[in-house]
């Protein structure tokens, strides 16, 4: 009888043995991702859009030193599509425009300290910094189609796209829906803008991307209707905000938050003032 009950005993701790870690496991899905919004590195300057590169790599470090692991947006896309994983704490780190400083400055940055970012393309200002020959000047070009396919090949970068030429406040609010278009003009207007960038992607640096940068931060949902029907699965906005993503739920995709990384703030500031620790 002794020895039934201890079996008994042993049977049943297993059981809730097994069922304490499995309910840890679905509560450890939510997983809380900062993403960071960088647009220039300049020496010269400051500005609400130009970071230094020592205030970068400061940045970068005290990640590092906080435990954060960097990953692509497209690790979001796996990840909330129910076929990747992240690790404890993520981060997500972005640049917007795709400014040859972030190739000059940059890049090498984030090859020494192993970090990844993903830089969000304006088609038109490529096309005129390649065509106009008046390329790698770090404090005015853009990148150049040959730069943006050697960073995509580059196992610390990956490319978004940020419209061909929609990131303008004329005649419309970067992507927004002019007054006088009905959904079918608006509709064949943004995808001609937005697929004619997916061409040069593909014609000139050998891939697509299905991530998607809104210039200003403007949205809605006919513009996620037609962006989300062309393929298009990760939405970057200018929403300040963590992220908290559940694996298997892609709904979060729609409108991922970004907390911009002012230049007039030092890296310590800066992160108190999004309140990572
Ligand atoms: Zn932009």
């Amino acid at each position: 009888m002794k020895k039934f009950l201890s079996i008994l005993f042993l049977i049943v701790s297993l059981f809730s043995f097994r069922n304490t870690p499995s309910s840890n496991c679905i509560a450890q899905e939510v997983v809380t991702v900062p993403i960071l919004m960088y647009h220039s590195i300049l020496k010269s300057r400051k500005g609400e859009y130009i970071v230094s590169p020592d205030d970068l790599k400061n940045d970068l470090l005290w990640l590092k030193n906080h435990g954060y692991e960097s990953i692509f947006v497209s690790d979001l896309i796996k990840y909330c599509e129910g076929t990747g994983d992240l690790p404890q704490k993520p981060v997500v780190i972005t640049f917007d425009d795709g400014h040859y400083n972030n190739y000059y400055y940059a890049k090498p940055i984030f090859e020494e300290l192993k970090f990844k970012a993903t830089i969000n393309i304006v088609g038109s200002y490529t096309e005129f910094s390649t065509s106009s020959g008046d390329f790698d000047n770090p404090n005015y070009s853009h990148l150049t189609w040959e730069e943006i396919k050697l960073l995509q090949e580059n196992d610390f970068f990956e490319i978004g796209n940020h419209t061909y030429n929609m990131h303008n406040f004329e005649p419309r609010y970067g992507i927004g829906k002019k007054t006088n278009e009905n959904f079918e003009e608006y509709k064949k207007n943004l995808t001609d803008d937005v697929e004619k960038l997916e061409k040069c992607f593909k014609d000139k640096c050998g891939f697509t991307t299905n991530i998607f940068a809104y210039p200003f931060g403007k949205y809605s949902d006919d513009s996620y209707k037609i962006l989300s029907s062309l393929g298009f699965k990760a939405f970057l906005t200018c929403n300040e905000g963590l992220n908290y993503l559940t694996k298997g739920d892609s709904s979060k995709l729609k409108t991922l938050k970004r907390y911009n990384r002012s230049g007039f703030y030092t890296t310590e500031d800066f992160f108190k003032h999004i309140g990572i620790e």
